[in-house]
């Protein structure tokens, strides 16, 4: 933190808009009071009331009810009055139950076996079969082979599958397990891609719907295993899984708002998904995100007088079944969505922080580089990334053409937890954590204050060119969150 840098030093912001050296030293000093407030403040203990208090929070899954309920009377807590649980539907409700499988022959051997997310129950006693490698999905292909899929259970042979990429491949997918269970297949095993028999909880289709078949998620090195016992003969294998599966379940985004001091109806959202899978606490993914946000409306409400524009948290559900969550936002909210800034999203984990992706904006980056060049170097945070993705909860804000940026840290560790038992409280650095929730605390803040909105909205032309560009416009149509 440097409070002499910014005197004397014009802070060049959006559309040419210059503020006077006063100016600039009152942001800096404001956000470096933020930043105080963070490195100070509670993070750590509120992220152990979530992740060991509440646990892993499925969505639509009672945890994740209580999660909620908890968040809201944070806010409340922090002196922030408008605060509300905002419904949405998703199809199923799905919580796991009991999972076994095991080679029956030529080698018996007991399998490390999961649930797919929003996979239904095998019949009681399971299924039982012989192994059928599937590597190409091609559906005329599929479809001639089908005498050697009926009454088999199809093993995936994901290293090919996936070789084109796994948005590419995934809408290839979804239509080939509908081919499965049409020709007479009796489920499908997902080979893990985690060394040591490690399993990552995933979803078995989009949008938190029930698969068409009984899926299981099983070890790499049992799958090996399998396919070399397959290469002189057949392989013969039981799986057994157990889940809850309701009909259409209400979830609930929570939602802050802090009003904003001079221009209250225009607004900015800080978010991040607070659902998480159930393997370990969603810790990193996305217990951190969640406290950040949390910690940024903390130390606004704190400061005594509001930015000058709103500030709206967002808490989202559905986010690992497809963003569910801040996809029915955007729609629940079309509106309104012409005075919404700009959007801040924050679920990449933990790690040493870097800056903002801005999603292929070079008109966002150039924007964003003073604020970045003056007020986040000094916390790791003046990275400005042109990546796209649609990975995570700013995506659907993005495709409005809104202004939308998402928190970039060091990811190198952090597949060793991402959806695994070890996504846990204890793999948390607090000096990285607490940087992380300083930047987005810091660029609200600027982007709130500014006397101009950070960057126009851009037309649907110029958003399906950048995702395009990225290679996702296939995907989205796909799952129809995209209309070309
Ligand atoms: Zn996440």
């Amino acid at each position: 933190m440097n409070l002499q840098r910014a005197f004397g030093l014009p802070l060049i912001l959006a559309f040419g808009v210059t503020l006077s050296g006063q100016q600039s030293g009152d942001l800096q000093q404001t956000t470096n009071g933020l930043a105080a407030l963070i490195y100070t403040g509670p993070s750590m203990k509120t992220l152990r009331e979530l992740t060991d208090g509440v646990g892993g929070r499925l969505t639509g899954s009672p945890a994740h009810q209580r999660a909620a309920d908890w968040v809201a009377s944070k806010f409340r807590s922090f002196g922030i009055t408008s605060v509300r649980l905002e419904a949405f539907t998703i199809p199923n409700g799905w919580q796991r139950g009991s999972a076994r499988g095991e080679i029956l022959g030529p080698t018996p051997r007991a399998l490390h076996v999961e649930s797919l997310g929003w996979t239904p129950s095998t019949p009681p006693g399971g299924i039982r079969g012989d192994v059928v490698l599937i590597a190409d999905l091609d559906m005329a292909k599929l479809k001639a082979q089908s005498d050697q899929i009926k009454g088999k259970i199809v093993m995936l042979d994901t290293p090919k599958i996936f070789a084109e990429g796994y948005v590419k491949a995934l809408p290839k997918l979804h239509a080939a397990y509908q081919i499965f269970k049409d020709v007479g297949a009796l489920g499908v095993i997902f080979p893990d891609r985690e060394l040591n028999n490690v399993l990552n909880a995933h979803d078995s289709s989009w949008g938190a719907k029930v698969s068409v078949l009984p899926m299981a998620q099983v070890g790499m090195e049992d799958t090996r295993l399998i396919r070399r016992l397959l290469e002189p003969g057949p392989v013969s294998v039981q799986i057994e899984v157990e889940n809850k599966v309701s009909g259409p379940t209400q979830v609930n985004n929570v939602i802050a708002e802090l009003r904003g001091s001079e221009r209250p109806d225009e607004w900015i959202l800080i978010g991040a998904h607070l659902d998480s899978w159930d393997f370990g606490t969603g810790a990193q993914d996305n217990g951190t995100g969640s406290i950040m946000v949390m910690e940024v409306a903390r130390t606004l409400a704190a400061l005594g007088k509001p930015p000058r524009r709103s500030i709206r948290f967002a808490l989202w559900g559905g986010e690992e079944q497809g963003l569910l969550g801040s996809y029915a936002y955007t729609q629940a909210h079309l509106a309104e969505l012409d005075k919404c800034v700009a959007v801040l999203n924050t679920d990449n984990g933990a790690g040493h922080p870097k800056g903002w992706k801005v999603e292929g904006r070079k008109d966002l980056r150039d924007a964003m580089q003073p604020i970045s060049d003056s007020l986040l170097k000094d916390f790791s945070g003046d990275d400005l990334s042109m990546d796209v993705s649609y990975d995570t909860d700013h995506g659907p804000f993005m495709l409005q053409g809104i202004p939308a940026l998402d928190l970039k840290v060091d990811m190198a560790h952090y597949g060793e937890i991402h959806h695994k038992s070890s996504d846990t409280f204890d793999k948390v650095d607090p000096v990285d954590f607490k940087a992380g929730a300083a930047i987005v605390a810091v660029t609200a803040y600027a982007i709130a204050q500014n006397p101009n909105p950070i960057a126009p909205h851009i037309d649907h032309a110029a958003v399906g060119a950048i995702i395009k560009k990225a290679g996702l416009d296939e995907l989205l149509t796909e799952i129809g969150q995209w209309k070309p």
